[in-house]
């Protein structure tokens, strides 16, 4: 069975797909510099290879010169010989002034000699040029060569050459030389020894060029002699040949040219083509450059708008763009799960369909003033939305102008947050604050109880002993009725302070209606003072009350007030029921003046504002470690007490906007000091007018 070709791993494809996309870019890149490569290539082979031809032309034509020059020259050379032959036949003898004559000026030739018509020497001259060449010996090795070109020369009637052949000089040297012969009317010779150097010297050396080198070679390439410059090393040659058809022999000239190499660039165009080139080559590199750049920024703002998008979709705050027309263009998928609408449902809609029908007029009117420039809260603003369900919901909506990338606005951005569930905490924890302050104020009635009690024996027992008194005056020999109704009025005033007791407890733990009001520090004061004086008197406290003159009314919800007071003397009268404190005093102080935490007390007007109540005792003072913990609820040090009273009491004081400080009291003791703000602002008192009075 075959084997099933495994489905490639994720990663594999997805470097399978990298590099076709890769391969898709650089693909045409690649073709496009391949193609400029090739063209540019071909355009400087081909201008090299013209440039090429053109030497090798000139060079032709040079060569073609040089063999028409070395003709004339042969031929003049064979006019001169037939003219000495005709002086040596008229004279019958060797005209040896003319021959030496000739040899002077001819210094291609080496030797003239005369023949009889059995090719017997005769007379001879030498070239004054050179040192005695030939001797009879040499002379009769190129026999065989003299024969031939005299047999050449007599059959056509002219001059003729033989062969080149190689003439040793001695010490290892030699020279090539040819004959020329040419048969006299008589039937004697004359024949001309050429040396073959001496003759391109003399007959072609004059056309030659610098960097030229012309030779006589065998058609085998083989040189026979050569004049010119030597050739230079790294230059490149040109050759050109040519076949000078001779009566007898055939020579070949050839010229070497070269050129310096590398012969890359040889003339104006080429160069002009090279330069074009590069100037291509260079654009191209550039253009990549720029496209690589291109697609870095492209890639990059991908990124940039795949991170947008995956950051917008993550947000549980919804977003919602309008253009000015207050047209919808953008909803996140956290606004449309938000209102239930889909975003094609929202989008180009100019009255949205998450507006409650009862506000959708108020709303209305609402954004028409945003279009037409309202401002905007910059820390956004409360609204009610409706889901498409009909159910109403909170949000909390903050709004910015929409500015485009020439920071021209085309709309408005907006931010919403779902505050339904912040709301729904806040109402639980409300509710949680509320029944901990009820269940406070029960254990303070705990508390009360066992005062009540002992509170409630004086008067019982004062009403008990009147009551004994008033019967034992009844039965007594003398009717006293004043006395007796004096009794009688006593049980009722007694009854009377026992009632009292009583109601002030019934009053404090009644519930009341949570409102806010105007309420004068006295008030407040005079209402916990029946209840703090019980304490008082068992522990032995004096309570002294200082009141600032003139204190306007505090705006407060008079029954947690009304705790936070007695809590706070409560505590200052326990930390005072210890031994070994003789005079037992709670001041109880209410001045203008402090502030709420965040408000700076520096501004006399704001402090004016404020009314700081404090509560001083000179008990036993608050340690560091107690200190730290001291609002932490359920921190207590007291073996039956709850720890709520101090967080409670700073509860209150904060959701009044005050704040509950406390420091140590001088000489000893604490003060617990909170502030409240005055109902209607006051204007500033002249000094003397904050005398204190003093009530005990
Ligand atoms: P509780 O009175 O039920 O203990 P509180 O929250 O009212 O709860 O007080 C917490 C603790 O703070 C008290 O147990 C006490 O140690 C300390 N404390 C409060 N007021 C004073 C004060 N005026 N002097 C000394 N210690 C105090």
């Amino acid at each position: 069975m075959a084997a099933l070709p495994l489905p490639p791993t994720a990663p594999a494809r997805q470097a399978f797909a990298r590099l076709r996309s890769l391969w898709q870019r650089w693909f045409l890149w690649l073709l496009l510099a391949l193609l400029v490569m090739v063209l540019l290539g071909t355009v400087v082979w081909l201008a090299g290879r013209h440039e090429a031809d053109q030497v090798q032309a000139a060079l032709d034509r040079d060569t073609s010169d040089a063999v028409a020059e070395l003709r004339g020259g042969l031929q003049r050379n064979a006019q001169s010989l037939n003219a000495l032959a005709n002086d040596a036949r008229a004279r019958g003898s060797w005209p040896a002034e003319e021959a030496a004559g000739l040899l002077r000026a001819h210094r291609e030739w080496l030797r003239l000699e005369w023949r009889d018509p059995q090719l017997k020497l005769r007379a001879a001259a030498d070239s004054p040029y050179l040192a005695r060449l030939f001797d009879e010996a040499a002379r009769e090795a190129s026999r065989a060569d003299i024969a031939l070109a005299c047999t050449s020369g007599a059959k056509l009637g002219g001059t003729a050459y033989s062969p080149s052949h190689y003439v040793p000089t001695g010490e290892g040297s030699g020279m090539e030389v040819m004959e020329a012969c040419l048969q006299a009317e008589d039937g004697s010779y004359l024949v001309a020894t050429y040396a073959m150097r001496g003759t391109l010297i003399e007959l072609v050396g004059p056309t030659l060029r610098r960097g030229q080198e012309v030779a006589f070679a065998e058609p085998d390439g083989t040189r026979l002699a050569t004049v010119g410059a030597p050739r230079r090393s790294g230059s490149r040659i040109f050759t050109s040949q040519q076949l000078i058809d001779l009566p007898g022999v055939t020579l070949m000239l050839r010229v070497d040219g070269w050129r310096a190499e590398p012969d890359l660039f040889p003339n104006l165009l080429t160069g002009l083509v090279t330069g074009v080139s590069i100037a291509l080559i260079s654009v191209l590199v550039l253009l990549a450059r720029d496209t690589r750049r291109r697609l870095k920024a492209e890639r990059d703002l991908a990124d940039t708008l795949a991170f947008r998008k995956a950051m917008e979709d993550s947000v549980i705050t919804g977003l919602r763009a309008r253009d000015l027309q207050g047209r919808i263009t953008y909803a996140n998928p956290a606004f449309c799960a938000m209102v239930g609408f889909s975003l094609d449902e929202l989008i180009g809609r100019a009255d949205a369909p998450y507006w409650p029908t009862e506000l959708a007029h108020e709303y209305q009117q609402r954004q028409t003033r945003r279009l037409a420039g309202g401002s905007l809260p910059r820390e956004g603003f409360e609204s009610v939305y409706m889901r498409r369900d009909g159910t109403r919901f909170p949000v909390l909506i903050f709004e910015a102008p929409l500015l485009n990338a020439q920071r021209v606005q085309t709309g408005w951005m907006s931010a919403f947050i779902d505050v339904s569930e912040q709301r729904r905490v806040e109402e639980l924890s409300r509710a949680s604050q509320e029944r901990l302050q009820a269940s406070a104020r029960l254990a303070t009635v705990g508390e009360m109880a066992s005062l009540l009690s002992h509170e409630l024996t004086q008067p019982l027992a004062a009403i008990a002993s009147y009551a004994t008194g008033s019967l034992n005056l009844l039965d007594g020999p003398d009717e006293a009725p004043q006395e007796l109704a004096m009794a009688l009025r006593r049980i009722g005033e007694q009854a009377e302070r026992a009632g009292q007791v009583i109601r002030s407890v019934h009053d404090f733990v009644r519930r009341r209606d949570r409102t806010r009001e105007a309420v004068s520090p006295r008030a407040l004061i005079d209402a916990v003072l029946p209840l703090v004086q019980l304490q008082a008197r068992k522990v032995g406290a004096r309570i002294d009350i200082v009141l600032e003159r003139d204190l306007p009314a505090v705006t407060c919800d008079r029954t947690l007030v009304e705790q936070v007071l007695l809590n706070l003397a409560r505590n200052a009268m326990q930390a005072m029921d210890v031994p070994g404190i003789d005079e037992r005093v709670l001041t109880i102080r209410v001045a203008h003046g402090g502030g709420s935490n965040s408000s700076s007390p520096d501004s006399a007007g704001e402090a004016r504002r404020w009314l700081a109540f404090s509560v001083a005792d000179i008990g036993i003072g608050i340690s560091t470690e107690v200190a730290a913990r001291l609002f932490t609820p359920f921190f207590t040090t007291r073996s039956d007490g709850m720890g709520l009273g101090l967080s409670l009491c700073r509860t209150v004081v904060e959701q009044h906007g005050g704040a509950l400080l406390f420091e140590a009291n001088r000489p000893r003791g604490t003060v617990f000091r909170f502030t409240l703000l005055a109902a209607v602002p006051v204007a500033p008192l002249p000094l003397a007018a904050l005398a204190e009075s003093t009530l005990s």
